[in-house]
């Protein structure tokens, strides 16, 4: 009983440290528990175990492509001070990921159906609005606090199997997917975002009318749901004037 109250007091003392952040021009409310100076060193980690088991691809002119138009969007975003790395891996699915702190992976495989620059555009103002908005922060913190809750449940009844599944909670790193609410969130930031850095945000919805072509039912991220193709298209529909008025405004 006193372990469980001490658990108890960890988690309170946990929210009561956890800042309500708020997410960038959505300004949607967001429960993280980890300090943003945190987040270069997670990405970093995750970074790092993804390049040991992907292949990089070699490529100088698709490199030089993602690295300037990821560069652009980057620079216009409100943390161009980050260590930003675009890294393309050559692996045939169209794909792209992005990690706490502005590591960003980009499959050759993504250049079937990003055919210009606007359409690059989008997928990389996607995944900067990720990194940026700290949605593996965010994911991280509702696993741990799902955690606490669970230990806590675990020894309340000496339950082997609750706390075996703390430990399995626990074991959700920064790769987990993506939530519908934080993909249609990076939609909309990353649209507002490639328009600010002066690509037409139409390429958005060509992108994803190509995407629909190539047959893809492929998500465009490591292990991600997304909304449908249609669902996405009519969302940015909605947000297209607003990001219009900032690209008329470059
Ligand atoms: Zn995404």
């Amino acid at each position: 009983m006193r372990r469980t109250l001490r658990n108890m007091a960890a988690a309170t003392v946990m929210l009561g440290l956890a800042g309500c952040a708020t997410a960038p021009e959505t300004g949607r409310s967001q429960l993280i528990i980890f300090p943003e100076s945190q987040d270069a060193q997670m990405g970093l980690e995750a970074y790092q175990q993804i390049k040991s088991e992907m292949k990089e691809a070699n490529d100088p002119a698709l490199e030089r492509r993602i690295e300037t138009v990821g560069g652009r969007i980057a620079a216009i975003s409100p943390h161009p001070d980050w260590q930003w790395e675009f890294t393309l891996f050559q692996d045939d699915t169209p794909n792209a990921f992005a990690l706490p702190g502005g590591k960003v992976g980009v499959n050759t495989g993504l250049f079937k159906v990003a055919k210009t620059d606007d359409q690059l555009a989008a997928v990389m103002g996607h995944e900067v609005a990720h990194a940026i908005a700290r949605h593996g922060a965010e994911r991280m913190s509702s696993g741990m606090l799902t955690q606490l809750g669970l230990v806590g449940l675990g020894i309340a009844t000496q339950d082997q199997t609750t706390v075996g599944l703390a430990a399995a909670a626990a074991t959700l790193g920064v790769t987990l997917p993506h939530s519908r609410e934080q993909e249609s969130e990076a939609d909309h930031i990353g649209l507002l975002y490639m328009a600010r850095a002066g690509y037409d945000p139409r390429g958005a919805i060509q992108l994803w009318k190509n995407m629909e072509a190539a047959g893809g039912d492929q998500p465009l991220e490591f292990l991600s749901t997304h909304p449908s193709h249609g669902n996405r298209i009519a969302r940015l529909e909605e947000w297209m004037p607003e990001a219009l008025a900032e690209y008329r405004g470059t």
